[in-house]
């Protein structure tokens, strides 16, 4: 037997996924963190169209002009961010994104400030590169909003980056401009980087989404199409960072991925570029579901906040066979501990599923959890 190596044992594989491979398949799947519609039949035709034009060779390490431009302008429109596509990597997914920027900035001694509860991947990626987790709570009271002051305290001298993620997967909640704006002050005052991972910023309910990128230029501003366009299997996404994080990045990049798939760029080329209605549709079917889930899940006696972003809720549920009984019922749902030790007493439920798989999932919950 040969031993792995030290990085790999200080992490585990994800429970969420474990939970997934002993389900019942019949069971709602209320655990799932990706969108429920399909690729947008536009993108499916760009993509189809490249491959038959013989698009399948490498493209450059930091992604094809054509897309790079087009994020540019995206970040400029959609986010204040000047930026030029020499700053932007297209990335597999915004998961490699996230792994190259611990790759590059953190090592042993160093501490990252991370949203309590916040997405797996922060911590894992974060200890595979010898840093160590500094968790902030996101307070119910303050609608599990990360708050600028809450962080400001755990800085020490130590402190290397902060994660930011807004709208938010576990809690869906999103963050307020003057938050982000003291953070992105404070990063460059005590010149600290920001992670800011903003893959659900468009998945937003009457709220405007600001992005850190745009007060400071200590910001690594993740992003990408899984979210928005529903492309997850297709492993596409972005970053941009100014040209001295850029040139580390790229290192991680280059010899980990060379490029992302020719295919999903032009896929990803074509989302920023055609028609935006089916996004539009998406987030408004979204928008009636978490109307759905936030006053059924109140109705039974679970306090809940009325998420203003992606497309989760985080019920205060402090049964701690909940997440099992429902499992037996048929519902599936994430127990909120898997995202950080506040989220005790919560329960991750995406709402990624149908109106009616929904309704029927709350029934079930009401007639054999809550009066069972
Ligand atoms: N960040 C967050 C907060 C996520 O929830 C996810 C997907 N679950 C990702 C990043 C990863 O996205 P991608 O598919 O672009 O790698």
């Amino acid at each position: 037997m040969i031993n792995p190596a030290k990085r790999t044992n200080s992490i585990e594989l994800s429970e969420i996924r474990k939970l997934f491979e002993v389900t019942n398949p019949d069971a709602i799947n209320l655990g799932i963190g990706e969108p429920d519609f399909d690729v947008p039949e536009n993108i499916k035709e760009a993509m189809k169209k490249s491959i038959d034009e013989n698009e399948t060779h490498y493209t450059s390490n930091k992604g094809i002009i054509e897309l790079r431009e087009e994020i540019v302008k995206k970040f400029k429109k959609d986010n204040g961010i000047k930026t030029n596509p020499e700053n932007i990597i297209v990335t597999v997914g915004a998961s490699e994104g996230l792994f190259m920027c611990a790759q590059a900035f953190i090592e042993k001694g160093d501490e990252v400030i991370l949203p309590n509860p916040s997405f797996l991947s922060y911590e894992a990626c974060i200890n595979l590169a010898g840093g160590t987790v500094v968790p902030v709570d996101c307070k119910m009271e303050n609608e599990f909003k990360l708050k600028a002051d809450d962080v400001a305290e755990k800085i020490t001298e130590n402190t290397k980056a902060i994660m930011l993620n807004s709208p938010s997967n576990p809690t869906g909640a999103v963050m307020e401009k003057e938050d982000i704006k003291a953070l992105a002050d404070l990063s460059m005052d005590k010149d600290i980087l920001i992670i800011s991972d903003e893959i659900y910023e468009k998945i937003i309910y009457n709220k405007k989404h600001y992005s850190a990128g745009k007060y400071s230029d200590n910001v690594i501003t993740l992003n990408g199409f899984s979210k928005t366009y529903a492309m997850t299997g297709l492993r596409i996404g972005y970053l941009n960072a100014n040209e001295t994080y850029n040139e580390e990045l790229l290192k991680i990049h280059q010899y980990n991925n060379a490029c992302a798939s020719t295919t999903s760029q032009r896929g990803a080329y074509e989302a920023l570029t055609g028609p935006q209605n089916e996004v539009e549709r998406m987030i408004k079917e979204f928008q009636r579901r978490r109307d759905l889930i936030v006053s059924r899940l109140n109705q039974m006696g679970y306090e809940t906040v009325n998420a203003e972003g992606a497309f989760y809720v985080f019920p205060k549920i402090d049964d701690e066979d909940f997440v099992a009984k429902a499992a037996n019922a048929g519902v599936i749902s994430v127990p909120g501990v898997a995202f950080g030790s506040n989220g005790k007493g919560h329960v991750r439920m995406s709402y990624a599923n149908s109106y009616e798989n929904i309704e029927k999932a709350m029934n079930i919950l009401e007639e054999r959890v809550v009066n069972g």
